[in-house]
């Protein structure tokens, strides 16, 4: 029986968001081996990209963190605070814009934080690649 499997390096951060905004619990790294078919999920929006073996962006951390200095936020992520807050019946926008910058901050520090590489889908790599690119301020 002929089974591909690849190494990959993991890294599984274990994060929760509250009131306080989103807090890191837990990060681990190592080698993990994997199926060559498992479906791959975006780092950045987590929508499935497909077989690990067929992920065409592959961005270095580095790449990540530049992006973001040049002002590449996650979307997706804020997205998804916000609907939490929401769910929550919180209304007061002063506490949720105070809460999504202390998320935003707290993914920032993971990115810096992260020595991994990141796979991305088709729209977060353009989108990444549109801020590591520009050079700006
Ligand atoms: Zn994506």
């Amino acid at each position: 029986m002929l089974e591909k499997r690849i190494q990959i390096p993991a890294e599984s951060v274990l994060f929760e968001v509250s009131k306080d905004g989103v807090a890191i619990l837990d990060t681990t790294t190592g080698m993990k081996e994997i199926d060559g078919n498992t479906t791959a999920l975006c780092d950045l929006c987590s929508v499935a990209i497909g077989p690990m073996k067929d992920i065409e962006h592959i961005e270095s951390p580095e790449a990540i963190s530049r992006a973001v200095k040049h002002g590449y936020r996650p979307e997706e992520m804020l997205r998804k605070s916000a609907e939490m807050l929401d769910s929550m019946g919180e209304t007061d926008e002063a506490f949720i814009s105070d809460i999504m910058g202390k998320s935003l901050k707290s993914w920032i520090e993971m990115v810096d934080k992260s020595e991994t590489s990141w796979a991305l889908c088709e729209d977060c790599y353009k989108e990444v690649h549109k801020f590591i690119l520009n050079g700006g301020s």
